[in-house]
C-alpha cells in the first residue's frame, strides 16, 4: 500500500503493526491500534457533529496525542486540522478560527481561562470540545467520541485535497494560512526517509510544537515512516536529554535555540546521548558557536540543516551530513545547503531577472512541495506565487558553488545612505566580539542616511562590553557603511516558538509614528 493522505499513515501501520508502540507521551503507551481506533471514533464523532468534506476544524492545545488522533480523524473524513499557535493571545486565536471557518472547536485544559475572550465572537464554531475534563457545558473529548463506533468512515483522499492547513510564524506580519495539499506532503514524504535513513525501527523525538512545519511536518514524517514517536507537551531541555537517554532516541529536530539550551543543561555531561543517529535542524539561523557546540555535545551523530517555509512543506534545501566538517570545508557552516533535486531555486534581483553566482537577490522556489496558496487570500497568493509556479520565499540570499548562504529576510533589508545592508552579516560579525551573547541588527529613522544601522545586544554573564568596543570589532570585519552607528543593551531578545527572532518589535518603537 503506498501512502497518499495522513489517514493513509494510520491505516497502514495499523496493519502492518497494531500492537507496536507508535506514540509515547507524559510515559504513557499509544498502540498504532488505540490511535486508529480512537481516531475512528472521533472521525465518526466530528461527522455526526456536521464535518465533512474539505471542512476545517481547529485546535488550541500544546502537544499532545490528541493531535495525532485529531489529524488522523480528520483526514479520515476529508476535513483538514488547523493547529493554532497556543503561544497567541485569545483575540489572535479566534482570528485564527474564524478565518479558516472552523466548525469545532478543540481546547486543551491549559487554555479554559482564555475561552470567555475567544467563544464569543466565533463565527462557524458549533461546538467547544475539552481535551482534558469537560465542564460548563462543553464535553471532554472521551465525552464527544463516546457513542461513535471504532470503525473507520473510509473517506479515500484526492491528491489534491487539503492535508494541512498551517498557519506561518507571523514573524514579519499577521500569519497566513498555507494550505498545504497531499501531493505537497506526500513530496517530502516519499523522498526524505530514505535519504535520512530513518525506518521504521528509529525512535523520534518529536519536541517542536505541531502547529509548526517543524513540529507537524517531522511528526507526521515519522508516524509515516512507522517509527515510534516520544512526544513531548512542550520545549524542556532538560527533559529533552533526560529521554534521550531513557528511550534510546535515534533522531530528531531541534531548532538552532533548542541546540543553543541543550549545551548549557546542568550536568549536561550525564547522560548518555549516543542513540542519537541525525539530528535535523533549521527553521531559523543558527550561529557557527551553536552549531559547532551541537556537533561536540552529540560527537557521534549526523547533523542536517534545513531551510524551508510554511509555503513549501518544511525542507526544500539541505545541509548534508557530510557538508557538517568544521576541519576542512569550515566556510559550509554558513551555508543552508542545496535544493532537493526535486526542488528548482533560482536567485532573483530587484528588477526580476535572475542575478550572477555570488550576487545578493531573493530567493525563489518552485516544485511540488509549494503551497497550493494562502486560505482566502487570493491577492497575497498571487504576489507570492506566479503563473509559472515560482514562489517567492522573501528570503534574501546568494548562491556559490550550488550551495545557498542566507542573508535576511527581504523586508529586514536596512538601506542606509543608499547601500543595502543585511542585517545577518552584521550580527554574524558582532556576534564573535567578546562579552556579546547574543545581537539583533535593525535599522532606524536617521535623517541623514535615510536609515541607520543599530545594534541590539544581550551582554555575556559577568562581562561589560561597551558600545565602543562592539563598533571598533565591526569596523575590523565589516564595510563601514554595515558598521553599527549604535548599540542599545537588552536582558533578552524577543523571540518566536521557532527561534526567530522578532525583528518587528525591536523596530516597533523606533518607528513608532513613521512608516516601515
Ligand atoms: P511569516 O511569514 O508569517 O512572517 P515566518 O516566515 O517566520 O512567518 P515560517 O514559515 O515558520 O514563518 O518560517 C519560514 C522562514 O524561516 C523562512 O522564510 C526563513 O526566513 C526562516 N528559515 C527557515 N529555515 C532556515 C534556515 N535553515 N536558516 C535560516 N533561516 C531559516
Ligand atoms: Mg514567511
Amino acid at each position: 500500500m503506498s501512502l497518499d493522505s495522513i489517514a493513509s499513515i494510520i491505516r497502514q501501520h495499523r496493519e502492518e503493526r497494531p500492537d507496536a508502540v507508535a506514540i509515547v507521551e507524559g510515559g504513557s503507551e499509544h498502540t498504532w491500534r488505540s490511535i486508529d481506533e480512537a481516531s475512528s471514533r472521533l472521525a465518526n464523532a466530528m461527522a455526526a457533529a456536521g464535518v465533512g468534506r474539505g471542512d476545517r476544524v481547529a485546535r488550541i492545545e500544546k502537544n499532545g496525542v490528541d493531535y495525532f488522533v485529531t489529524v488522523f480523524a480528520a483526514s479520515k473524513i476529508g476535513a483538514t486540522l488547523v493547529d493554532v499557535n497556543w503561544r497567541l493571545a485569545p483575540p489572535e486565536k479566534q482570528h485564527i478560527a474564524n478565518d479558516a471557518g472552523a466548525k469545532l472547536l478543540f481546547v486543551g485544559n491549559d487554555f479554559v481561562g482564555e475561552l470567555g475572550l475567544i467563544e464569543p465572537g466565533l463565527d462557524t464554531v458549533t461546538a467547544t470540545i475539552m481535551v482534558g475534563e469537560g465542564g460548563d457545558g462543553r464535553p471532554s473529548l472521551e465525552e464527544f467520541m463516546a457513542d461513535h463506533p471504532a470503525t473507520d468512515p473510509g473517506v479515500e483522499a484526492a491528491p489534491d485535497d487539503i492535508a494541512l492547513q498551517l498557519y506561518t510564524s507571523g514573524t514579519t506580519g499577521l500569519p497566513k494560512g498555507v494550505m498545504l495539499s497531499n501531493t505537497n506532503l506526500f513530496a517530502l514524504i516519499d523522498e526524505v526517509p530514505e535519504k535520512w535513513q530513518i525506518h521504521a525501527e528509529s525512535v523520534s523525538h518529536v519536541v517542536m510544537p505541531t502547529f509548526h512545519i517543524a513540529g507537524s511536518g517531522w511528526g507526521i514524517v515519522s508516524m509515516a515512516i512507522g517509527a515510534k514517536v516520544v512526544l513531548d507537551r512542550d520545549v524542556d531541555p532538560s527533559a529533552i536529554l533526560r529521554e534521550i537517554e531513557e528511550y534510546k532516541i535515534t533522531t530528531a529536530i531541534y531548532v538552532p535555540a533548542v541546540l543553543a539550551f541543550l549545551q548549557i543543561v546542568p550536568n549536561a555531561n550525564d547522560h548518555d546521548l549516543s542513540s542519537m543517529e541525525l539530528i535535523v535542524y533549521g527553521a531559523s539561523p543558527i550561529t557557527e558557536d551553536v552549531l559547532r557546540g551541537a556537533m561536540k555535545q552529540f560527537s557521534g551523530t549526523d547533523f542536517v540543516q534545513v531551510y524551508g517555509l510554511t509555503e513549501t512543506t518544511g525542507a526544500v534545501v539541505e545541509l548534508p551530513p557530510e557538508d557538517h566538517d568544521p576541519e576542512n570545508r569550515p566556510e559550509l557552516l554558513r551555508a543552508a545547503g542545496k535544493p532537493y533535486p526535486w526542488i528548482e531555486m533560482k536567485i532573483v534581483g530587484d528588477d526580476g531577472n535572475e542575478v550572477a553566482d555570488g550576487e545578493i537577490g531573493e530567493v525563489w522556489l518552485k516544485g511540488t512541495q509549494i503551497m497550493v496558496g494562502y486560505w482566502n487570500k487570493p491577492d497575497e497568493t498571487a504576489k507570492a506565487l506566479n503563473d509559472e509556479g515560482w514562489f517567492r520565499s522573501g528570503d534574501a540570499g546568494y548562491v556559490k558553488d550550488g550551495y545557498l548562504f542566507l542573508h535576511d529576510r527581504v523586508k529586514d533589508m536596512i538601506v542606509s545612505g543608499g547601500e543595502n545592508v543585511y542585517p545577518a552579516e552584521v550580527e554574524n560579525a558582532i556576534m564573535g566580539c567578546p562579552g556579546v551573547a547574543d545581537a539583533a541588527v535593525i535599522g532606524v529613522p536617521d535623517e541623514k542616511w535615510g536609515e541607520a544601522v543599530k545594534a541590539i545586544v544581550v551582554k555575556a554573564p559577568d562581562t561589560d562590553v561597551t558600545p565602543e568596543a562592539i563598533i571598533a570589532w565591526a569596523r575590523e570585519r565589516i564595510a563601514g557603511f554595515k558598521v553599527p552607528k549604535s548599540v542599545d543593551f537588552v536582558d533578552e531578545l524577543p523571540r518566536n516558538p521557532s527561534g526567530k527572532i522578532l525583528k518587528k518589535d525591536l523596530r516597533a518603537p523606533y518607528w513608532a509614528d513613521r512608516d516601515r
